[in-house]
């Protein structure tokens, strides 16, 4: 008999929640919508669930009533919880088999771990939840016998080059018999790879957000183009991973057809190809450990040309190097680095800094914010206050720097 997994995809308006729904919709046998949120594209939403008829859905607060009556007056029986509340309400539903964790940010935090204690299947594209809390995710995701598969296209190819042992128990990645000796994480070196500081520094949102290879999100592009992304992507892969950031290297490959790498010690790289589409990591850990079709176009062997790689320039892209240095000092650096970022992202796609200030920001806020060490027992109200009082402090950083 096959089973169907019944999903709930949260932030199903994103570019993350298209590559999913496109799956899912061509995979109905296998797959059942049970719920969606949406948080600003209320319209798309709406779309969604006339296409796909979930039992419930997620609103901000404020919108609750009257989406709940659009979708009443449009015939449809769809349960609408609001607010993040609703969010972990969903996440934790005894309906919900697959969380697909898709929401940008730290808002995707508490619903990605309440998954995780709720003992789901997770597909994880939310990588700021495991850069803002990391130990917390993995131990619940351990102690309440979750699994975690990551979406993310570097962390889903390292994964399908692990051995089945370490796939199930990541902590078996320490045994010397399986020879783990690195971890390569390729990265695009997004928009301004080929070009100047200076130039990078006159980038405008439209050109900054503009990737080469990938279709994405406008808080992920920009992170892309500073290479923050990579940062908080190593940050992910050492929690993901059980590995200090010393034992992951970062290589620009502009081609983005190897997705990242594993090194062994008899010198052997096994690396994970495809074409730059979100479509295949998703399939992947939908269909784990089977395969469905993703739909995205197979690699063209015969079309490629030549495939690169470079060692990134740590000055260009100082955010690189800040991500390296937070996950040395601990989790209270990766969170304040976390959010310092989401605050500087947002000043410059609105126009109030520059590209090239978020480094800068992120630097600063590093350097200047005091916070409590935190140890492995750390908590949620712990780790959130952090945040708090870092994007209060970044905040000032930035009112600061518009107006000189
Ligand atoms: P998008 O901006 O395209 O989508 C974000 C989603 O989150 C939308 O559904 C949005 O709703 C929802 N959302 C935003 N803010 C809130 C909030 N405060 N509360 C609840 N929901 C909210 O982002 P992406 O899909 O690009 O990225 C999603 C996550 O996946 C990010 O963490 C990103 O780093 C990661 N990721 C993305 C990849 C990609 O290729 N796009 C690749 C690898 C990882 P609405 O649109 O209705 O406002
Ligand atoms: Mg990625």
């Amino acid at each position: 008999m096959v089973m169907t997994q019944r999903i709930a995809v949260l932030g199903a308006t994103g570019s993350i929640g298209d590559s999913t729904l496109a799956i899912l919709a061509a995979q109905p046998q296998h797959y059942d919508v049970y719920a969606l949120s949406g948080f600003r594209r209320l319209d798309k939403l709406f779309d969604l669930c006339q296409q796909f008829l979930p039992r419930r859905v997620n609103v901000p607060t404020a919108a609750v009533d009257e989406f709940a009556q659009r979708l009443s007056a449009a015939g449809l029986d769809i349960a609408v919880v609001g607010g993040a509340e609703g969010l972990v309400d969903i996440a934790t539903d005894s309906q919900t088999d697959t969380v697909v964790a898709a929401i940008v940010g730290a808002a995707g935090l508490p619903s990605t771990l309440a998954a995780a204690r709720a003992g789901k299947r997770i597909l994880l594209a939310n990588k700021e939840a495991l850069v803002m809390a990391g130990q917390v995710m993995i131990n619940a995701v351990k102690t309440h016998g979750a699994t975690l598969l990551p979406l993310d296209s570097e962390h889903n190819a390292i994964f399908q080059c692990l051995p089945l042992a370490i796939q199930q128990d990541h902590t078996q990645i320490h045994q010397p018999d399986h020879g783990v000796r690195k971890l390569w994480l390729t990265a695009s070196g997004g928009p301004f790879l080929q070009q100047s500081f200076e130039q990078m520094r006159q980038a405008s949102v439209a050109e900054a957000v503009k990737h080469p290879n990938w279709s994405m999100g406008q808080k992920i592009s920009v992170d892309s183009a500073t290479m923050m992304n990579k940062g908080l992507e190593l940050i992910e892969a050492c929690h993901l991973f059980d590995l200090p950031e010393d034992k992951i290297n970062v290589v620009i490959h502009p081609q983005s057809i190897i997705h990242s790498m594993v090194e062994y010690s008899d010198g052997s790289f096994l690396a994970q190809l495809g074409s730059p589409d979100m479509k295949t990591p998703i399939a992947h850990a939908l269909s784990y450990p089977n395969r469905i079709d993703s739909g995205s176009q197979p690699l063209d062997l015969y079309a490629l040309s030549g495939l690169e790689f470079i060692e990134p320039d740590l000055q260009k892209f100082a955010c690189l190097r800040l991500a390296r240095q937070a996950m040395q000092a601990g989790t209270q650096a990766t969170i304040v680095l976390n959010a310092a970022n989401e605050i500087a992202v947002a000043a410059f796609l609105s126009g109030q800094i520059r590209l090239t200030d978020i480094a800068d920001v992120n630097e600063q806020a590093l350097t200047e914010i005091q916070v409590p060490l935190l140890n492995e027992h750390a908590d949620i109200d712990d780790i959130l206050a952090i945040d708090k009082v870092a994007r209060r402090h970044t905040d000032a950083l930035i009112k600061k720097l518009a107006s000189s």
